[in-house]
C-alpha cells in the first residue's frame, strides 16, 4: 500500500533537490571556462530551489510569498537556464520585452489576487494562469529552441536530456492552461490537487537530468574546442607559414611512411628538388617582401599542376621538394618538365608581369636507397648538376652520389 504524500511534502523536497543542484553548479561556476553559461545556469538553480521551498509553504505563509513571490522566483529560474543555454552556444541574450507582457499582467493579477480577500479575484484566475504559462513557456519553450537552433547534430546525450528536461514545464503549463479553461476551479489544479503528484515526481527527475545535461553540454563543447584547437596546431606544425604548402618536418614524415609503403609494394617514387634560379637578383632589385610574393606564386603554380596526393614542401629558403608517389622516373620527369614550363610561363605582378625560372633534380627510389635523407640527397645532387649545366633545366639522378 502507498503511503499517501501530500504535495507540500514534495515541493519541500524539490527544493531541497534544487538546493543540492545549486551547490553542486556554484562551485563549478569559478572553475568553468568563461562563457560557458555555468553562472546563469546556478543562479537559474538557486531561484528554482527558493521558488520550492516557498511554494511548499504554500497555506502556511501569506500568499505574496507563497504564490507571487515563489512563482516570480520560477520564471526568473527559467530565463535564466534559457540564458545560460544560449550563453553556451554563444547566441545573443534573449530579448526580455515579448517576455515582458505576460509577466507584469501575471504580476498584476498575482498581487490582486494575494491582497484582495474577496472573491472577486477568481474570475481572473484562467488570465492569470495563462499570463504565467505565457511567461514561463517563453524561457522554457526558448531553451528548446535554442537547442533545436544550435545544438550540434547528431545530438548527444546531453543535449537530449536538456530537451526532454525543458519540454516538461512546457507540457506541464499547458496541460494548466487546459484545465483553466472552461469553468474557473478555485484551487489551482498543479499545486493542489493530488493529481499533481506524478507531475511533481516528474520534475523532480527533470531537474537532475537538467543539470547533468548542461554538464555534458558543457564537455561537449570544450572537447570540440579541443579537437579543433589541435587540428589547427596540427596543421600549423606541418606548413610553412610564408607559403601555405607543407614544411620540411611534415615532407620528411610522409615521404619515410611513403618510402616504406613503395619498398612493401614495389610502387614506383619519385622526389623533386626545386630551386629557384637567381633568386638573390629578385630580391636585391624588387625587395625581400616582393621576393616572398614570387615564393608564395612558385609554391602555388607547384600546387596547382600537381596530383592530388603529391606533396609539395618548402624546405629552405627558396627550395622546394616535391614527393611524388607512384611516380617512375618517367614520370616524374614528365611531371618536372610540366612545372618548369608553368613556372617559366606565370607572370608575376609582383615582378612587373615578369617570370621566374626553376631548375629541378628528380630522384626515384631503387634498391639502394636507406631512406628519405638519401633520397633528398639524391634529389639535390641533380639539381646541382642542373645548376651547373645553365639552370632552367630538369637533370634525372641516374646513380648514387
Ligand atoms: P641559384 O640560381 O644558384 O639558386 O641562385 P640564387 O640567387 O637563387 O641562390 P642563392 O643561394 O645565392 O640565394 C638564395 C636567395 O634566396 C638568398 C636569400 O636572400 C633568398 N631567400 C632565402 N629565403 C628567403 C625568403 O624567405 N624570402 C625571400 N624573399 N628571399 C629569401
Ligand atoms: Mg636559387
Ligand atoms: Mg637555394
Amino acid at each position: 500500500m502507498m503511503t499517501e504524500i501530500h504535495p507540500q511534502t514534495l515541493l519541500a523536497a524539490l527544493a531541497i533537490e534544487y538546493m543540492a543542484l545549486t551547490l553542486v553548479t556554484f562551485p563549478a561556476w569559478g572553475s568553468s571556462p568563461s562563457g560557458t553559461g555555468m553562472a546563469r545556469w546556478s543562479l537559474g538553480n538557486a531561484c528554482l530551489a527558493g521558488s520550492m521551498a516557498l511554494l511548499s509553504q504554500r497555506g502556511i505563509a501569506p500568499g505574496v510569498l507563497t504564490v507571487v513571490l515563489a512563482n516570480a522566483l520560477l520564471i526568473f529560474g527559467a530565463h535564466c537556464v534559457h540564458m545560460a543555454v544560449r550563453q553556451l552556444y554563444e547566441a545573443p541574450p534573449a530579448t526580455v520585452f515579448a517576455q515582458l507582457p505576460p509577466f507584469l499582467a501575471w504580476l498584476a493579477l498575482a498581487l490582486i489576487w494575494a491582497f484582495d480577500p474577496s472573491p472577486n479575484h477568481l474570475a481572473w484566475a484562467p488570465w492569470r494562469v495563462v499570463a504565467f504559462s505565457a511567461a514561463l513557456v517563453w524561457s522554457a519553450g526558448g531553451t528548446t529552441l535554442a537547442l533545436f537552433r544550435r545544438a550540434p547534430r547528431p545530438w548527444s546525450l546531453g543535449t537530449w536530456y536538456v530537451f526532454v528536461a525543458m519540454c516538461m514545464p512546457v507540457a506541464a503549463q499547458f496541460i494548466r492552461v487546459l484545465n483553466y479553461i472552461g469553468p474557473v476551479k478555485p484551487h489551482d489544479p498543479v499545486v493542489a490537487q493530488a493529481t499533481a503528484l506524478p507531475l511533481y515526481a516528474a520534475f523532480a527527475g527533470c531537474g537532475v537530468f537538467m543539470t547533468y545535461g548542461f554538464f555534458l553540454l558543457i564537455n561537449d563543447r570544450l572537447q570540440a574546442q579541443l579537437r579543433a584547437a589541435n587540428a589547427r596546431l596540427t596543421e600549423d606544425a606541418a606548413t610553412d607559414p610564408l607559403t601555405q604548402v607543407s614544411n620540411r618536418r611534415h615532407l620528411e614524415a610522409v615521404a619515410s611512411k611513403e618510402i616504406g609503403r613503395a619498398k612493401r609494394y614495389r610502387w614506383p617514387l619519385s622526389l623533386l628538388m626545386l630551386d629557384l634560379d637567381h633568386f638573390k637578383r629578385v630580391n636585391d632589385r624588387y625587395g625581400h617582401a616582393v621576393g616572398d610574393e614570387v615564393l608564395r606564386s612558385v609554391a602555388s603554380v607547384c600546387q596547382r599542376h600537381l596530383r592530388g596526393h603529391d606533396l609539395v614542401a618548402r624546405i629552405g629558403g627558396e627550395e622546394f621538394a616535391i614527393l611524388l608517389p607512384q611516380s617512375d622516373a618517367v614520370g616524374a620527369e614528365v611531371s618536372a618538365r610540366r612545372l618548369l614550363h608553368e613556372i617559366r610561363e606565370t607572370k608575376i605582378d609582383a615582378l612587373d608581369g615578369a617570370a621566374v625560372t626553376v631548375s629541378i633534380g628528380i630522384a626515384t627510389l631503387d634498391g639502394q636507397d636507406a631512406g628519405v635523407h638519401h633520397l633528398l640527397q639524391r634529389a639535390d645532387s641533380a639539381l646541382y648538376r642542373a645548376k651547373a649545366a645553365g639552370r632552367d633545366r630538369v637533370v634525372v639522378s641516374t646513380s648514387d652520389p
